[in-house]
């Protein structure tokens, strides 16, 4: 059995490796001339000084396991790094002035940032009726359903809007926070999964003991650099497939040079629209649908400032801006002060990210983007010192939109691909790095199953 893994992003590279474990023949086959996709790390060199700076992914949550056991099964926890998951210091702006995200109990009945009616209207999520059905809604009705329109307005909406690029009121809440929506089926609602969560946890016995979040010490690229360097099957760089299709019992795979791959399966590890392009002569119903999948314009710029150009007050570890602002930029971290040891000293490293509410900024010219970008620190944070160097990571339509019924769909499309094809990554079910690893996996174990006519388990070292 040969499997071709189409994508060599972290998804690809993880089918890759369930692959390999289940000792099946594969070829791995990317476009670009690199392995990890949206995954990469660049290390900036300036006047003696380096940084170590993340393009795309810069921290992994572990509650979601597949990236900690996959580290694990490299050999790579001991470069496990905690880069804290504290959120003081971490800013809103409201109607043009900078809040603090009301984190703490202090702060949340402190803030300005809500009114009276709000802050009653979030402490009566206790009282609120729990939905427990499985059906998908927007993160907005979520949140305005158990918190209220302030909630959302103010505080949630931002930060989740910000995570996920997205307008809250399009955003299937199952692909993107559905660990919410469980914590209401099995405790009430949030306060009280939450409680019920802390609670079983605590009890739990002999669980590994993991940070919340992880990072690496060279940079998330680590991760997909030893994944490339261990696995030992067909590996191809700079191979861009053009079309895939199904003759005689058999995929057959052709590339941009003209080069075909003969396979008995194939995993399309790719966005949805490139994936829609690859499909479009074997099943026409299956690339209409995913041709119709949305993806946004994404990109993030890192920084190097000296500190004595950043002012001293507020000290603000990150900026979340919501779309209402009209700003040009959606959000700014500190890389400095969340992870020191990736700077210098007498430098401060800003990570801006760019593409939600002002999606044309990433077609920007470089000179164009910097003077944005510029105007835009100036006028947020007061920084208006040119930075020493900086790098920019721009993906045009590279980051997938799930709006509400998304599960469903992609359910849909699987139905009009023939058995031994499957789809797996981000635009799929679930965009984090986690997400990604475990929908690979699975792909690829579906797959073997689907071509054995069984379950077939994991080969045993
Ligand atoms: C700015 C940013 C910040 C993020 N932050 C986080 C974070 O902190 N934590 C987290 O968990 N997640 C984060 N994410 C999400 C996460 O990084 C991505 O969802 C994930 O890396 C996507 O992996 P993938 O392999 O599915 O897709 P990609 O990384 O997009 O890889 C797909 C690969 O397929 C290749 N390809 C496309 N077409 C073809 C073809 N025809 N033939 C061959 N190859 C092809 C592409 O070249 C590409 O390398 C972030 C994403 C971005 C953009």
């Amino acid at each position: 059995m040969h499997i071709i893994v189409i994508g060599g992003g972290i998804t690809g590279l993880s089918a890759a490796w369930e692959l390999q474990q289940r000792g099946i023949g594969y070829s791995l086959l990317e476009a670009s001339d690199r392995w990890g996709g949206k995954v990469i790390s660049q290390q900036i060199e300036f006047d003696n000084a380096s940084f170590l700076v993340e393009g795309g992914p810069d921290t992994l949550i572990t509650r979601k396991p597949e990236a900690w056991d996959l580290a694990k099964e490299l050999g790579m926890l001991d470069q496990v790094v905690n880069p804290g998951s504290e959120m003081s210091g971490t800013y809103v702006l409201d109607n043009a002035s900078l809040h603090p995200l009301p984190v703490s109990p202090t702060r949340f009945f402190s803030t300005p940032l809500l009114t009276l009616r709000g802050k009653l209207r979030m402490l009566a999520e206790l009282f609120q009726p729990a939905r427990r059905d499985d059906g998908d809604e927007s993160l907005a009705d979520f949140v305005r359903r158990r918190l209220g329109q302030e909630a959302l307005d103010k505080f949630i909406g931002p930060v989740l809007g910000g995570i996920y690029n997205t307008d809250p009121e399009k955003q299937s809440i199952m692909v993107s926070s559905p660990v919410m929506r469980e914590m209401e089926k099995d405790g009430g609602g949030l306060f009280l999964g939450a409680l019920k969560r802390a609670f079983t946890g605590n009890k739990k016995k002999n669980t590994e003991k993991k940070p919340r979040f992880v990072s690496f010490k060279n940079g998330l690229q680590a991760l997909t650099d030893e994944l490339a360097r261990q696995l030992t099957g067909d590996l191809r760089l700079n191979a861009r497939v053009t079309s895939v299709m199904k003759k005689d019992g058999k995929y057959h795979v052709t590339l941009a040079n003209g080069e075909r791959l003969l396979a008995d399966g194939v995993i399309l590890a790719t966005l949805a629209q490139q994936a829609s392009a690859l499909v479009k002569d074997m099943s026409a119903e299956a690339s209409q649908r995913l041709g119709a999948m949305r993806q946004q314009n994404i990109g993030t710029l890192s920084l190097v400032y000296r500190e004595s150009d950043i002012p001293e007050k507020p000290i603000v570890n990150g900026l979340m801006i919501p779309r209402r602002e009209k700003r040009m930029i959606d959000a700014v971290t500190f890389t400095s002060r969340k992870m020191p040891e990736r700077s210098s000293p007498g430098y401060a490293v800003v990570r801006v990210f760019i593409g939600g509410g002002s999606p044309e900024m990433v077609e920007f010219s470089d000179e164009k983007l910097i003077a944005a970008v510029k105007r835009e620190l100036g006028e947020l944070l007061g920084i208006t010192a040119d930075p020493q160097t900086w790098t920019a990571f721009r993906w045009e339509c590279g980051f997938p939109q799930a709006e509400v019924g998304h599960l469903e769909r992609v359910d849909e499309i699987e139905k009009f691909l023939p058995a031994g094809i499957a789809l797996a990554g981000s635009s799929y079910r679930g965009i984090a790095v986690p997400d990604c690893i475990r929908q690979g996996r699975e792909a690829a174990a579906k797959i073997v199953a689907s071509l054995r006519g069984g379950l077939v388990p994991p080969k045993q070292s």
